[in-house]
């Protein structure tokens, strides 16, 4: 296993467990080029505080995610956003204001809420009202988010909402972000009910009242553990125990007959019948080399972009008035300097003492990459000004902490699935070989973990075949 993100560990404890009820002997050795193990997934405990410092949720719709949990035995640890504060806002003019309820990403499922909204301008209701009357484009070709909200439902509606949004989970420029690899769901509704809104409506339906009252990302949907989603990374790494080699980066891998020769960074090597690189696409491009060239390339192509977050407490006494939701995004067009913010300890219980409140920002991406520019200080100082200007806290937080993460976040652009289709078709060719990860169908943790599992289950099928 290359890679101890959430993908590698997943394909790792899935291999465990496979080989487990298969009683067949098999040794996992799982290569992390860092000291930290999750990757993107890091909670961190200080002063009776938790912090996320990447991922801090994912969907509970998706089921992987919450069943990795299970089989771990952390179901107990599971916890839902705080229902008290579930409220999406964006901000619109300076201020937040709350994203109509039945919103869902870039789409009402109904209309009554988005007229009484201030988000929109009278026009850009109107336009709204107007799409299930747009004809549907049913040619299946890919296209972008931006080219298929404008089309659909009107510029004001990415402008305000669905660039904000998209740009919260995915750090994207809306122009080049594929709507076909990141949200099929929506080119679906398209398809099959001729609207986005009809098919929102036909969802909610199907979802009986239960879906009513949620809006924007879906938060109600999102969940957590106590103690933080890098509870999962430990509760693998402890199963794998020994298994774990940290600090050891892989330069490259070779066929040599029936096996793989892994050369590590330092010139070391070892043998292995059978490899999964889990490491991010250009990490895979330059380990797969010259000898794989075509695929290194398509590889190489998948570019990636940066982001950093700051995390934050403050006394709650510092705040003028009491915030009534647990987190905002922001329209790039509000020409502020950061993409989203969000009061975790409002969002999720047991991540601040009493009398305390944590706040979060998600600051860079493409579209702000010159953030990433700036010193620890100045980034704290950036984030404390939107805060003051969003949430009216002008106190100093007692705790301030960055962490960046260079290069993290793959850009599915127009053109991404066919060339993730050429990867496959590419590795395919590789004996024993397989690649899995963010890059290639769905960057979220249950996204991640289904690929890592997918992967772990083709290579135990490839090796007892072998033998
Ligand atoms: C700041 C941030 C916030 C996010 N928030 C959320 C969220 O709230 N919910 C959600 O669902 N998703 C979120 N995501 C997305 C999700 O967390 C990631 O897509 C996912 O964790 C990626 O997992 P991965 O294992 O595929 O890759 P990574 O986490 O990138 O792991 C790859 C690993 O490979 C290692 N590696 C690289 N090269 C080598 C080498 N040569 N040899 C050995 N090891 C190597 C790296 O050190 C790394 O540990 C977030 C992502 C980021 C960056």
């Amino acid at each position: 296993m290359i890679g101890g993100g959430i993908t590698g560990l997943a394909a790792a404890y899935r291999l465990r467990e496979l080989a487990a009820s298969r009683e067949m002997p098999l040794e996992v050795t799982l290569l992390e080029r860092s000291a930290h193990l999750g990757g993107a997934l890091e909670s961190i405990r200080r002063e009776g505080f938790i912090f996320e410092n990447g991922a801090d949720s994912f969907l509970a719709e998706k089921p992987e995610a919450r069943e990795l949990v299970t089989r771990l035995g952390l179901e107990a640890e599971l916890i839902r956003t705080r229902a008290e504060f579930r409220r999406t806002m964006v901000v619109r003019g300076g201020r937040l204001v709350e994203v109509p309820e039945g919103f869902s990403l870039m789409a009402p499922a109904r209309l009554g809420p988005i007229l009484a909204s201030e988000l929109f301008s009278p026009l850009g209701k109107l336009r709204i009202a107007l799409e299930p009357f747009i004809p549907a484009r049913r040619d299946g070709s890919e296209e972008s988010l931006a080219s298929f909200v404008t089309r659909r439902l009107g510029r004001e509606v990415l402008d305000r909402v669905a660039q904000p949004l998209a740009g919260g989970i995915y750090t994207a420029d809306p122009e080049r972000l594929s709507i076909t690899a990141t949200m099929p769901r929506f080119v679906e509704m398209e398809r099959r009910y001729g609207s986005v809104c009809k098919g929102l409506r036909a969802v909610e339906r199907a979802r009986g009242a239960a879906a009513k009252g949620d809006s924007g990302a879906r938060w109600s949907l999102f969940l957590s553990l106590r103690s933080g989603v890098g509870a999962i990374p430990a509760a693998i790494a402890a199963k794998l125990g020994g298994s774990i080699r940290s600090a050891t980066e892989v330069r490259s891998i070779e066929r040599q007959g029936d096996f793989w020769r892994v050369h590590f960074d330092g010139g070391a090597s070892e043998v292995a019948d059978a490899v999964i690189c889990a490491a991010p696409a250009f990490a895979a491009a330059s380990i797969l080399g010259a000898a794989n060239g075509r695929l290194a390339k398509c590889l190489g192509e998948i570019s990636y972009a940066s982001a950093a977050v700051a995390n934050m407490a403050f006394r709650e006494a510092d705040f003028p008035t009491p915030p009534k939701s647990f987190g905002f995004v922001v329209p790039i067009a509000e020409r502020r300097r950061i993409i989203a913010g969000s009061l975790s300890s409002l969002k999720y219980e047991n991540r601040a003492p009493a009398g305390f409140i944590t706040a979060r920002a998600f600051v860079g991406g493409v579209l702000q990459n010159e953030m990433m520019r700036q010193s620890d200080d100045d980034m704290i100082a950036a984030v404390r000004d939107e805060f003051r200007a969003l949430l009216g806290i002008s106190a100093a937080p007692q705790i301030a902490i960055v962490r960046r993460w260079p290069d993290s976040m793959p850009q599915y652009v127009v053109g991404h699935l066919a060339r993730v289709a050429e990867i496959e078709r590419l590795a395919a060719q590789i004996p024993a070989f397989a690649l899995a990860g963010a890059a290639y169908r769905g960057v979220g943790i249950p996204d991640c973990i289904r690929g890592g599992e997918a992967v772990a289950e083709k290579i135990i099928a490839q090796v007892s075949e072998g033998r």
